[in-house]
């Protein structure tokens, strides 16, 4: 067969390389510039590529296009491509066809990655033999040009579901649907909530579908929806923050570093999963006292005498910041700041009014901030640098509070991204750790 491949990134390149391993007719072309490393190994396997341009009369000799998730679907070519009879997917659908592994696809609005990760954990302190892939990691194709695991869990965004034509998880988790992306949806949230449910689109009756069983746009899709599998419904409150009860299991989360409702709700249905596939209860609880998630999400980085510091770097929106701030069980010392994207902070004046008691703003700009916080908090000041924050904050913060970074805003006023900010916030804490 010939294969034409839009898109050389990770999934664009682990599809050429899965392609070219299977002896298909290969060609890779990207609109953009390829990353040293992935012409490289282009390259080396002898698959010709294109960067900075698409060259349609080559991409239309080829019998099916895989389409990198960045790339729209509307695309005129693509269209007319299409109407020629022939497909376009996605590397998950490609990949998906050369293995007969089990599979753990996950998706959602948020809480993809973590609960992406945390599956993952589970299954290999069980023993188990799985590979972790899609947006995380590396990418589906790449994994199965060795083809030598199990079990994949596979993080998906709507774009590679878009992408899909038989690709069947044996067990699906849709967390959550909250309006995203919608540029790429007609600006139609029903386009948008149909796209997530694609990843139960070929499930069968004896596979599964873990679920929230509070989130609206899910439970009304469900309602006029029949799915003719097993499903679970997780529910999003809970009673207790030492102790999780799935499924008639009792598992202790004092020593699990995943902290709030939010990240709760995300570990029941890693823990459903991981259920399903047979991990032990003892497993599970080794697995969630060992989980450590990805930098910059709720990271626990010193406790200095007696004050927590954590840092949510990620946090560039106020629905992170409120789901940060919910998950604080201690008084709060908050940083926050940096450009702001037209936030509204009422969702969250409730929650600091609650829970902090002072806030460093880290911004070049803080007026806005100033402006919405001034009237309810008592101690509020500037700082320029993560280490004056962290100075200054240390200074408010009293023996059993928590220092949060958790911005709320970009970080590119100061720092050259949100790992930078993570980053210079986690060293001038460990400087004074050193009494630097
Ligand atoms: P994603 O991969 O979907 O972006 P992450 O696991 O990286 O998700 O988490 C990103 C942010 O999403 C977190 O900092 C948190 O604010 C929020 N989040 C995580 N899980 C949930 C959830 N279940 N519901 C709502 N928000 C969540």
């Amino acid at each position: 067969m010939k294969i034409a491949i839009l898109g050389g990134g990770e999934s664009g390149t682990g599809a050429a390389l899965l392609a070219k391993h299977l002896g298909h007719e290969v060609f890779l072309s990207d609109g953009g510039v390829l990353k040293e490393n992935y012409k490289a190994e282009l390259l080396d396997k002898g698959i010709p590529n294109e960067e900075g341009k698409h060259t349609w009369t080559s991409i239309f000799e080829a019998d099916e296009i895989i389409k990198s998730p960045g790339i729209p679907d509307d695309l005129p070519p693509l269209l007319d491509f299409r109407r020629q009879g022939k497909q376009v997917i996605s590397e998950i659908e490609f990949a998906g066809r050369h293995t007969s592994a089990t599979i753990i696809g996950i998706t959602g609005s948020n809480g993809k990655t973590t609960t992406t990760r945390l599956t993952y954990h589970l299954l290999k302190t069980a023993g188990i033999n799985a590979a972790i892939g899609g947006n995380v990691g590396l990418s589906f194709a790449r994994n199965i040009i060795e083809n030598k695991y199990d079990y994949y869990v596979l993080e998906l965004s709507s774009f590679q579901l878009d992408g899909i034509v038989a690709f069947r998880p044996h067990i699906a988790i849709l967390l959550n649907i909250t309006p995203d992306h919608l540029d790429r949806y007609e600006y139609k949230m029903e386009n948008y909530v149909r796209s997530k449910f694609r990843i139960a689109m070929n499930q069968q009756a004896e596979d599964l579908l873990i679920t929230n069983a509070d989130d609206k746009e899910i439970q009304n899709y469900l309602k006029s929806n029949q799915l003719a599998l097993q499903m679970i419904e997780v529910p999003t409150h809970f009673n207790s923050t030492k102790k999780l009860v799935v499924a008639g299991s009792e598992f202790d989360m004092t020593s699990c570093r995943l902290k709030g409702p939010h990240n709760f709700f995300n570990t029941c249905c890693a823990i459903h999963a991981a259920k399903a596939v047979g991990v032990s209860d003892e497993a599970i609880q080794e697995g969630l006292n060992t989980f450590v998630n990805d930098p910059h999400r709720l990271e626990f980085v010193a406790e200095i005498n007696d004050v927590e510091y954590i840092n949510d770097s990620k946090a560039t929106n106020v629905d992170s910041v409120f789901y940060a701030l919910q998950a604080m069980e201690k008084p709060v010392v908050w940083i926050a700041g940096g450009t702001d994207k037209g936030n509204d902070y009422s969702p969250i004046e409730d929650l600091v009014q609650q829970k902090v008691k002072a806030l460093i703003c880290l911004g070049v700009d803080n007026s806005k901030l100033l402006g919405v916080f001034s009237p309810i908090l008592k101690n509020i000041e500037e700082a320029r640098s993560a280490k004056e924050a962290v100075e200054r904050a240390s200074i408010y913060a009293e023996s059993g509070d928590v220092v949060l970074l958790s911005p709320a805003c970009a970080s590119f006023d100061l720092f050259k991204n949100y790992m930078d900010r993570g980053d210079q916030f986690k060293a001038a804490v460990q400087s004074m750790v050193n009494g630097k």
